[in-house]
């Protein structure tokens, strides 16, 4: 299957919060997750204190979800965290369709149909607590959790944004495009923009544009056109189901550098990622968006997406059916 299949509409079915609540209920048993070769309950996983993972945030991950029993864009995730090994001179601890079948595996051994999957590749330990990575084997880890439902904070219509002080890195520092372990500087932003009381942060580059929210890709609507910005991003993979869903639809977009004047004078901004879906934006420093509630182009491509990852064309079953 091609990401560019992806696009296929059929009806949504149970929604999203449903799913996520009976598979919640299913997964009540202690989860279990994969560590180097074996399942085992989370609380019994082990790796070394001397991982350069923990000493230095030195690996990388991708999360994937399994939606109704199939794993959405598996490939694209999986193509993602190849890419951000290669770029940080992790080898691959297993190939792709061991990964493949290692997820389906994990899983399933989870009882979930609808499920939160996190990959952890990390540059493991060569027992000294020194920086120099010669002799490390690296580790892969499988975290299963039942998909966790994201609510609005207070019951609102969408989330309220602060832009943080602290810049999103540029790629000459380290490249955003890998899903790297050192979050460090998503995490402060976050830290900035709670403490602020606000919902969630926006990081701009060191040229004051528009980048993205920790774990988050960005969107705006500008006089009718989409736009989302083109540098120092990690490139998401449901950015990727949007524009192909804007494609299908005709609606005209544009990845470009977005300053914050765009931002806040926008008809509406969302925000993409694979844990939380489309998630409208109704504040951004103090600016109310749009009328200050999701606006039509969210709503309608909110509702393209649910169609797309319910897709049997756009998962790999858990279950060994045949693909479409
Ligand atoms: N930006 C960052 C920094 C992320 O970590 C993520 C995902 O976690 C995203 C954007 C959204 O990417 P995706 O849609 O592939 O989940």
């Amino acid at each position: 299957m091609s990401s560019a299949d992806c696009g296929q509409q059929v009806d949504g079915g149970e929604s999203r919060g449903k799913r996520a609540t009976r598979d919640a209920r299913e997964g009540t048993a202690e989860p279990v997750c994969y560590v180097n070769g074996g399942l085992v309950p989370e609380s019994e996983a082990r790796i070394s204190i001397l991982d350069h993972a923990l000493l230095y945030g030195d690996g990388v991950f991708d999360t994937v979800i399994a939606w109704d029993g199939r794993l959405f864009r598996l490939d694209d995730h999986i193509d993602r965290l190849f890419r951000s090994m290669a770029a940080v001179a992790i080898p691959p601890p297993v190939g792709r369709e061991v990964l493949r079948d290692l997820t389906i595996g994990a899983v399933r051994a989870n009882k979930l149909e609808t499920a939160y999957v996190k990959w952890v590749v990390t540059r493991g330990s060569n027992d000294t607590p020194l920086m120099d990575p010669a002799g490390c084997e690296p580790n892969l880890i499988i975290i299963v959790r039942p998909y966790i439902q994201r609510t609005m904070p207070d019951g609102r219509s969408g989330l309220r944004l602060k832009t943080a002080a602290i810049r999103r890195q540029p790629g000459q520092v380290l490249a955003p495009q890998i899903k790297s372990l050192n979050y460090l500087n998503l995490v402060l932003a976050k830290i900035e923009a709670k403490s602020a009381q606000a919902d969630e942060a926006l990081l701009l580059d060191l040229y004051g544009r528009v980048c993205e929210a920790p774990g988050y890709n960005v969107f705006i609507v500008s006089r009718g056109t989409l736009l989302t910005p083109e540098h120092d991003i990690l490139e998401g993979i449901t950015r990727a189901s949007v524009m192909e869903i804007a494609a299908k639809q005709g609606v005209p977009l544009r990845v470009c550098d977005i300053e914050l004047y765009h931002a806040y004078a926008a008809e509406e901004v969302f925000l993409t990622s694979t844990a939380g879906g489309l998630v409208p934006v109704v504040e951004i420093d103090g600016r109310v968006i749009g009328d200050g509630r999701p606006g039509p182009l969210f709503a309608q491509f909110s509702k393209a997406y649910l169609e797309m990852i319910a897709s049997p064309d756009c998962g790999v079953s858990i279950h060994g059916e045949q693909e479409a």
